[in-house]
C-alpha cells in the first residue's frame, strides 16, 4: 500500500482545503409574483417563466373546474 513520505503540513492542508468553501446560490425574484427563484428555473410558486404560464399549479386548475361544474 501507497503511504505518505512525510506528515502534510498546516501549510499545505490549508492549501488543499482552499478550494473546500461552498459557493451561494443565487436567488432572483420571479417576474410575475415575486417569490425567489433559482434563475433559469420555472417558478416554484406560480409556475411562470419568461413572463408566461409553462407549469399549471394543482390549487389553480381545481378552482378552475369547480367553476365549470358550477
Ligand atoms: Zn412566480
Amino acid at each position: 500500500m501507497a503511504v505518505p513520505k512525510r506528515k502534510t503540513t498546516p501549510s499545505r492542508r490549508g492549501m488543499r482545503r482552499s478550494h473546500h468553501s461552498l459557493t451561494k446560490s443565487s436567488m432572483m425574484e420571479c417576474d410575475n409574483c415575486g417569490e425567489l427563484k433559482l434563475p433559469h428555473h420555472i417558478c416554484s410558486a406560480c409556475g411562470f417563466y419568461n413572463k408566461k404560464e409553462v407549469v399549471r399549479k394543482t390549487e389553480e386548475i381545481d378552482e378552475e373546474e369547480l367553476k365549470a361544474e358550477n
